[in-house]
């Protein structure tokens, strides 16, 4: 309606003025100093406001992954089971082909004892010592920083 003025040298536009985007913000200018700018495009997503880009940039995903964990009071079990059967430490490392300290350790809680010693242990007794654990795995996206687009978007002013 009114008569407009390039936001740069101030001076009056005739016609339509020519749109650029100047350190982030979008300008309308003359066609003299269209130059200073880079020329701004009309796409969708500035139609229907900054936002839209902004939400478009990737997000970390999440999935859920099971892991087999030791149960907590494994040693109070294993400790259990062989008492049940009479037997001695020794005689429990003997079983297992493992050594007597090493029992007494996973006994007392000391050590976790690895998977293979776990798995003898289940079998000898015939119980479970580990339970299945959901686990959320966040994937983050590779860069946190934003891009160069998202600077321009976040930095541009509304008219
Ligand atoms: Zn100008």
């Amino acid at each position: 309606m009114s008569e407009m003025n390039c936001e740069i040298c101030g001076r009056e536009i005739k016609g339509k003025g020519f749109k650029i985007v100047v350190e982030g913000s979008e300008v309308t200018v003359c066609g003299s100093c269209r130059q200073f700018g880079t020329e701004k495009k009309p796409s969708v997503a500035s139609q229907q406001g900054a936002r839209r880009v902004v939400l478009k940039k990737k997000r970390g995903s999440t999935k859920i992954e099971f892991t087999e964990e030791l149960v907590e009071n494994f040693h109070i079990i294993i400790r259990r089971e062989r008492e049940k059967r009479g037997w001695s430490q020794e005689q429990l490392a003997k079983k297992i082909q493992e050594k007597e300290s090493l029992i007494k350790k996973i006994e007392n809680a000391e050590i976790t004892p690895e998977p293979e010693v776990v798995e003898k242990l289940e079998k000898l007794f015939n119980i479970k010592l580990r339970e299945q654990v959901p686990e959320i795995k966040i994937e983050k996206s590779k860069s946190l920083v934003p891009t160069l687009g998202d600077v321009v978007v976040v930095k541009r002013k509304k008219k």
